[in-house]
């Protein structure tokens, strides 16, 4: 087979199929002619190539064809500080996290912005899928859902390299004993000032942090006070 053969091979035979190469190479090339089982074995194996070429999606890892890919090839996206049109290799690369217009349309994904996200060494998110993750405090497993996400590292700007270590249900009481430990140390910084409210609040506090004794401490103080003003 001659060099100019396989170029028109390469070219066409994947897109118009075997029927249309035989008039071709012999007209422009005047190349002879190919017997049937020849071209068709050509066909499938070009065929074949193309099948390996498929890309799979990072949602519902299928074997993904270009005509699902509407919303994703040809999509405009600022990355690394230029304005870049989605292709082929770069999905097939493997770098990013993309779905299939199907996972995007029934919102099993959800479009990500690179231009809101905060990334340097990691690549940014082109969509968010749910994540599944256990949480270091309860052990128990949870979703780190793709709209929580989205706010996490396009509204706060997480690093995209960065995740949460707990479930949302720990990370809201661990974000409330903190706050309570703040406020426990700024009545107590001036301990001699203590008012009633004060003390009623830091017993209350001691109480909801799970220590009795001491919330039991401030409360006698309030009865001890109490009584105070009224004789
Ligand atoms: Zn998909
Ligand atoms: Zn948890």
């Amino acid at each position: 087979m001659e060099i100019l053969e396989l170029i028109a091979y390469g070219l066409f035979l994947p897109v118009f199929g075997p029927e249309t190469i035989p008039s071709l190479t012999s007209s422009c090339c005047s190349l002879s002619v190919w017997n049937k089982s020849e071209i068709e074995l050509l066909f499938y194996m070009s065929k074949a190539k193309v099948k390996k070429e498929q890309l799979t999606c990072s949602c519902c890892k299928g074997e993904i064809y270009d005509s699902n890919l509407s919303r994703t090839l040809g999509r405009k996206v600022w990355l690394w500080g230029t304005m870049k049109i989605l292709e082929r290799v770069d999905l097939k690369k493997g770098r990013f996290q993309w779905a299939c217009d199907e996972c995007l349309n029934s919102g099993k994904a959800l479009i990500g912005k690179p231009e809101s996200q905060l990334y340097c060494d990691f690549d940014p998110y082109l969509v968010y899928i749910d994540m599944e993750k256990v949480c270091e405090k309860c052990d128990q497993d949870y979703l780190f859902r793709k709209e929580e996400q989205k706010y996490w590292y396009e509204t706060l700007q997480f690093w995209v390299q960065s995740k949460p270590k707990h479930c949302s249900k720990c990370r809201h009481e661990i974000r409330e004993e903190r706050e309570l430990n703040n406020e426990l140390a700024a009545l107590l910084k001036e301990k001699e000032k203590l008012t009633v409210q004060d003390m009623e609040r830091l017993s209350k506090i001691y109480d909801d942090i799970k220590k009795p004794d001491k919330s039991k401490y401030y409360k006698n103080l309030v009865e001890k006070s109490k009584h105070k003003i009224a004789s």
